[in-house]
């Protein structure tokens, strides 16, 4: 296989024969991302081959997706599934080995056992499997943003070190991405992250404490799992994005900004230096950015999404963000400045936040509450290795899970 270069920044270098069928490990098989995942590469068989599955704890779906796509390899997380999957019938009647423990599916991606990984695990607990994919050499279509903001600089050490690469997979990311194509990262003055606002853009923050999970979780434009939704709604996953777009791209902190862009049809724009920008445009279906990473960079598969029509559309609007109503994003960048691990703490507390509220054990307005505090306690440490941030989330998890 060859090494082609894209473009001169972190998303880097990666191997590309169009001859071959490229394997995929999909990590988070049964989430939204995992089944758009598959849906893709359900179209095109001759140009992807899925080796491993892995889920937390739905052995339902993955049973069934374990008929359709006879892998190699698959995981499931929750141990007492996992005994019930080894028994199942298809399981039995299938050549897929079911791993016992997660460190075996680590192993096969750091022994390069796939050319991609689609890192579609929800959350801090997506890290491990990103990391073992770098050091395996696979490219990495990343959808979970959360490993990157908690270990950018690992990641990026690790890229350069295994001449791995991150393809982007969230919507905004893959839109820049798309933009930058064949653009120098010299040329960029500033990359424009759009945000919906989520169902609470226009409610007061006085309302804030009174938002109910069923509120939170009725996305306006775009169908997601509970977390992402819910930190949609929240603007900590606005925040996520401008650490992760700041780690993706290597762009300065001071030149990525948020627009708010209600009907998510801008998928994201690049400002260059000339006074052009580039956006990229379509429907909201996170099918386009997936096909677009797994295909990366042979071009565009079809009949991906339907076709985008402006003139029934009519308006598109635009706002400045709240940064007073919404105070996630302005704190993320202070965890940039800051360094260290405050940007995984961010992360790593979000995570419970976010299961407490969905459990009704905190207020909506509590999430960012508890990351506030949580910075305070924890942001002054350094970590230089993936264990000391699993142990940083020990920890995290120890004393503020509510
Ligand atoms: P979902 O909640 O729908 O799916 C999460 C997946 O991760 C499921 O397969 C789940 O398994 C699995 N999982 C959860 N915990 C573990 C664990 N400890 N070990 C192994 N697997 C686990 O999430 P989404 O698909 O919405 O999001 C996935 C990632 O993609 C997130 O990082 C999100 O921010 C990002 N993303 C998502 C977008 C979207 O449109 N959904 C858009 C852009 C980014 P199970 O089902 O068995 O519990
Ligand atoms: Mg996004």
């Amino acid at each position: 296989m060859a090494l082609v270069p894209v473009t001169e920044g972190r998303v880097g270098w990666f191997k590309s024969d169009s001859d071959s069928v490229v394997k995929v490990a999909l990590l988070g098989s049964t989430g939204s991302i995992g089944k758009a995942t598959l849906e893709v590469v359900q179209k095109f068989p001759e140009r992807f081959k899925v080796v491993a599955l892995s889920a937390g704890s739905n052995s339902e779906l993955l049973e069934q997706q374990i008929a359709a796509f006879a892998p190699q390899y698959c995981y499931l997380e929750d141990p007492v599934k996992r005994k019930e999957l080894i028994n199942s019938e298809t399981l039995k009647s299938s050549n897929t080995q079911l791993f016992n423990s997660e460190e075996q599916l680590l192993a096969l991606l750091r022994a390069g056992g796939a050319d991609l990984v689609v890192a579609a695990v929800v959350g801090f607990a997506g890290l491990p499997g990103v990391v073992a994919a770098i050091e395996g050499g696979a490219l990495v279509a990343l959808a979970n943003k959360e490993s990157l903001v908690s270990a950018g600089q690992l990641i990026s050490d690790l890229l350069k070190k295994h001449k791995s690469a991150l393809i982007p997979v969230d919507s905004e990311h893959s839109a820049i991405f798309q933009a930058l194509q064949g653009e120098r990262l010299d040329d960029i003055s500033e990359l424009v992250v759009t945000a919906s606002g989520g169902p609470f853009r226009t409610l007061a923050a006085a309302e804030f404490a009174a938002i109910t999970p069923a509120q939170a979780l009725k996305h306006p434009t775009w169908t997601m799992g509970p977390k992402i939704t819910i930190d949609s709604a929240s603007m900590v996953n606005k925040a996520l994005e401008l650490a992760e777009a700041h780690w993706l791209f290597g762009v300065a902190t001071k030149a990525i900004s948020v627009l708010v862009h209600p009907q998510s049809i801008i998928h994201s724009l690049v400002n260059f230096s000339d006074g052009s920008a580039i956006a990229q445009l379509g429907v909201p279906d996170m099918k386009v950015p997936i096909a677009y990473a797994l295909n990366y960079p042979l071009g565009r598969l079809p009949g991906i999404a339907s076709r985008l029509n402006l003139a029934t559309l009519g308006t598109l609007e635009f706002f400045p963000l709240d940064n007073v109503k919404f105070r996630a994003p302005k704190l993320m960048l202070s965890c940039l400045d800051c360094g260290g691990v405050a940007s995984a703490v961010f992360t790593i507390t979000n995570d419970i936040a976010v299961k407490a509220f969905l459990e009704q054990k905190i207020t909506f307005d509590r999430i960012i509450g508890m990351i506030e505090v949580a910075l305070e306690r924890y942001s002054g440490l350094k970590y230089s290795s993936l264990s000391d941030l699993l142990s940083l989330r020990d920890t995290i998890y120890a004393e503020l899970t509510v």
